[in-house]
């Protein structure tokens, strides 16, 4: 999938796009840690936690099968476009730090295992508002009543060539 404008816009670094809430050390990011104050920000200005810019009314949360069931996210809300691109490249969260994963067809239906014999799915919850619980490293998510949700299966079809 390629990048879409608004995550064009935001800083690169070796060529991977920096989500506008993470921490960022003498211009290094840090992929596997968000800034809490940032996210305190994002959220108090209702700004998407991937691209940093407003949100507009239709939001989406990328998670596993337990939030699809609970609508509770650790990620914070993001533009549908921005949410579907943090789908297809997401970072490693295993010590690469700076490499984007990029995902296959054959990975992108168990690409994250909830044990090493059961594959989680993972999907979108598209909706039009969210609220927080707790602060800081325990923030999470509480979105509102799902209008769909985009499922691994689906949105690899849809935009997984592009
Ligand atoms: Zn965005």
């Amino acid at each position: 999938m390629r990048e879409p404008k608004r995550i064009q816009r935001l800083p690169h670094f070796r060529g991977l796009p920096v989500p506008s809430t993470l921490v960022v050390e003498d211009g290094v990011p840090d992929f596997t840690t968000p800034d809490h104050d940032k996210v305190a920000e994002h959220v108090r200005r209702g700004l998407c936690h991937l691209c940093g810019e407003r949100l507009r009314r239709e939001v989406g949360f990328v998670g596993g099968v337990v939030s699809m069931n609970t609508g509770m996210f650790r990620d914070g809300p993001m533009h549908l476009e921005c949410a579907r691109y943090a789908f297809f490249a997401c970072p490693f969260v295993d010590g690469q730090k700076t490499t984007y994963r990029r995902l296959r067809e054959d990975r992108v239906i168990a690409h994250r295992q909830a044990t090493p014999h059961r594959p989680e799915h993972m999907g979108i919850w598209v909706c039009d508002w969210s609220t927080t619980l707790g602060s800081g490293p325990r923030m999470q998510f509480i979105a509102g009543p799902a209008i769909r949700v985009e499922w691994d299966c689906e949105l690899w079809r849809r935009f997984g060539d592009g």
